[in-house]
């Protein structure tokens, strides 16, 4: 079993229900550990596409990276995502940022995320979850590389912790995340 940390963002339709839809889908081959609170964010690509929701999910599962790379996709593809293209608004974004302390640097896969300690959006609810899980490249925390981060890019909290509850009755150990 491996520890897993994912980003998930919606920019595009309903983003409340995208978000819960994303987590339903992801119960069914992560088991959930913890759910981060719900953060509304300006697009890094391009400033004129709509605002972000995004969170992040700790999660335990036994897929391997690649596995994981392609159910992912899977409900990226199922729930209606299109383009590829960066700063396109999209359904939903599901991308691996931690797979345990592993370094992994294939074709179409990156892990540690490539953008993750550039990124306020994902340094945000990820120091949120766990501030002193260290970055398994740079050795640093990543309460620490947020502090550092200054991209000057709009983070703002949305919904707090156990947004999803009641949206989502059906996930496993509910009460417990
Ligand atoms: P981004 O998430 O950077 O805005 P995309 O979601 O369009 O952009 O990702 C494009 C590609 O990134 C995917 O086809 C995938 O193969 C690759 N990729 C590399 N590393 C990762 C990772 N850690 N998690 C998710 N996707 C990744
Ligand atoms: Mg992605």
């Amino acid at each position: 079993m491996a520890l897993v940390f994912i980003g998930v963002g919606s920019n595009m339709g309903d983003r409340l229900s995208n978000s819960v839809e994303a987590l339903r889908r992801m119960a069914s081959g992560i088991r959930i550990l913890a759910v981060s609170s719900l953060y509304e964010t300006e697009p890094h690509h391009d400033p004129s596409q709509p605002l972000y929701l995004n969170f992040v999910v700790k999660g335990e599962t036994g897929m391997y990276p690649r596995g994981l790379l392609t159910f992912l996709q899977g409900i990226e593809r199922d729930m209606g995502r299109k383009g590829k293209r960066d700063g396109l608004p999209r359904v939903i974004d599901l991308d691996i940022l931690l797979y345990g302390d592993e370094i992994i640097r294939m074709r179409d896969l990156t892990i540690p995320h490539p953008l993750l300690h550039r990124r306020g959006f994902v340094l945000t609810p990820l120091s949120e979850l766990d501030p002193g899980l260290r970055h398994p490249v740079l050795g640093r925390r990543v309460i620490e590389l947020l502090e550092d981060l200054k991209d000057g890019k709009m983070v703002r909290p949305y919904l707090g912790r156990g947004w999803w509850k009641g949206l989502e009755p059906s996930l496993p150990s509910a009460k417990d995340i």
